[in-house]
């Protein structure tokens, strides 16, 4: 056992400063937790966005970013969903627009680096904050506590800690939680592009046999870019000269934004899914990618985290309310129940939209089709659609209540 002055101890030890880790790290220590957040810095290299959507933008706000978010991101007013497959049961063109439900817009898309440097801010503004650069090397939940040895061989002890460190989790390890995986056969390639004509704030997805193709509003003449395809085909894409790469795409996006040029820094993402069978054991609360992984369709992921972290956020003010162990399993079941329904909805929803779009079958095609069409022609199922993909009613957490969105 450690000496007793060699740990540092805290109400919360959140591990990993992606978006969950900062976003949860931030909560924690706004609800008055003393919080540390555990992790190397951020990554600088990141060229991804993200579109912050629905019951996150209150969320946001409520944390004191949104003002900053909003300043850097592109506002997405108009969602069109155009079926590129070529194939003999094609759905019609459908157009979603954030007006038809009362709202300026459906949120804000921004580059992750500018949302993780407004996050990085806000953490370092947070007096009950310590942030911690350093790797956690080992989790070991004990009878009252996780104790965590860093890099270092510094010890943190906390009675909770919140694993945010991604796919491959140590934390959930330690945990003792099991994980379902699946592979796609596609990758993502991203970058971000400027064009000739103005994207009007609408998102645009082209729906092909290997996945969509999107192009997301950034401020001005610009989107960013995500196009899943064969890993193949995303490796040679990645791999042409810029002149080449800005035509094909503005080949594949039919000339919609008319001349493309692409900007430096281009990623290939593999595609995966991932479900934890838990959220939460032995004094350890999955967010994020470290509870659910699926391909980036529908921008799901991080509204989906951000989701997470409200909620495990209420659950964890109420349990200090009750005077409650933080970690104790009880608080940790809530957490589980609070979340595994939008969690597997979501994960499953995204695989099947994925599945549809790949499969040759003709019945698949015809119900995609007629999914297309009625989500277009009926407007009470136009608005169910829009309104239950933006957050899901039923399981919103407070902070997330109350679409007030950003201007359009
Ligand atoms: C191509 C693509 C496009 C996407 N677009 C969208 C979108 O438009 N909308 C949306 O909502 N979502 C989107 N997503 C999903 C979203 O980007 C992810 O959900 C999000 O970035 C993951 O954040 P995270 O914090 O959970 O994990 P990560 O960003 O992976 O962060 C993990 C953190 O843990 C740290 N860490 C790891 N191990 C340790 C350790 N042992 N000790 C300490 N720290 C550790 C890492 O350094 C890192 O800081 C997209 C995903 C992809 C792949």
């Amino acid at each position: 056992m450690p000496a007793a002055d060699t740990v540092s101890r805290f109400d919360v030890a959140v591990v990993g400063a992606g978006p969950a880790g900062l976003a949860a790290a931030a909560l924690l220590a706004e609800e008055g937790f003393a919080t540390a957040l555990i992790a190397p810095p951020s990554r600088p290299d990141d060229v991804r966005t993200t579109a912050l959507l629905g019951g996150s933008v209150p969320f946001l706000k409520s944390l004191g970013v949104w003002t900053a978010i909003e300043a850097a991101g592109a506002a997405l007013a108009t969602m069109r969903l155009v079926d590129a497959t070529d194939r003999l049961i094609r759905a019609p063109e459908a157009n979603f627009h954030a007006r038809e439900i009362g709202l300026p817009a459906f949120g804000v898309n921004v580059v992750n680096r500018e949302l993780t440097r407004i996050l990085d801010e806000k953490v370092a503004s947070l007096p009950n904050l310590v942030r911690i650069e350093e790797v956690v090397t080992n989790a070991a939940p004990l009878a009252d506590r996780v104790e965590l040895t860093l890099a270092s061989g510094r010890i943190v002890a906390a009675p909770l800690a919140v694993a945010a460190d991604g796919k491959a989790s140590r934390l959930r390890e330690a945990a003792g939680i099991d994980v379902t995986t699946w592979a796609h056969p596609q990758s993502a390639l991203v970058l971000n592009l400027s064009h000739e004509r103005p994207h009007h704030d609408v998102s645009t997805e082209f729906h092909t046999k290997t996945g969509p193709y999107v192009l997301v509003p950034l401020p001005g003449d610009r989107s960013s870019v995500v196009l899943i395809e064969t890993p193949e085909e995303a490796e040679r894409l990645r791999a042409l000269p810029d002149a080449d790469l800005s035509r094909e795409l503005e080949r594949r996006a039919r000339s919609l934004l008319g001349r493309m040029t692409v900007e430096p820094g281009r990623q290939v993402w593999p595609l995966s899914s991932l479900v934890a069978k838990s959220y939460g054991a032995k004094r350890i609360a999955l967010v994020g990618e470290t509870a659910h992984t699926f391909p980036p369709i529908g921008a799901q992921g991080l509204n989906l985290t951000l989701r997470d972290v409200a909620s495990l956020g209420e659950i964890l003010a109420a349990a200090r309310r009750d005077h409650a162990d933080l970690g104790a399993p009880a608080v940790l079941a809530k957490y589980e129940r609070a979340r595994r329904l939008d969690v597997e909805t979501r994960t499953r929803g995204v695989d099947v939209a994925n599945r549809a779009l790949l499969s040759d079958l003709l019945p698949v095609q015809a119900a995609r089709a007629v999914g297309f069409f009625l989500a277009d022609r009926l407007p009470p199922l136009r608005r169910l659609v829009m309104r239950e993909g933006l957050t899901p009613s039923l399981l919103a957490p407070r902070r997330m209540r109350g679409l007030d969105l950003p201007r359009g």
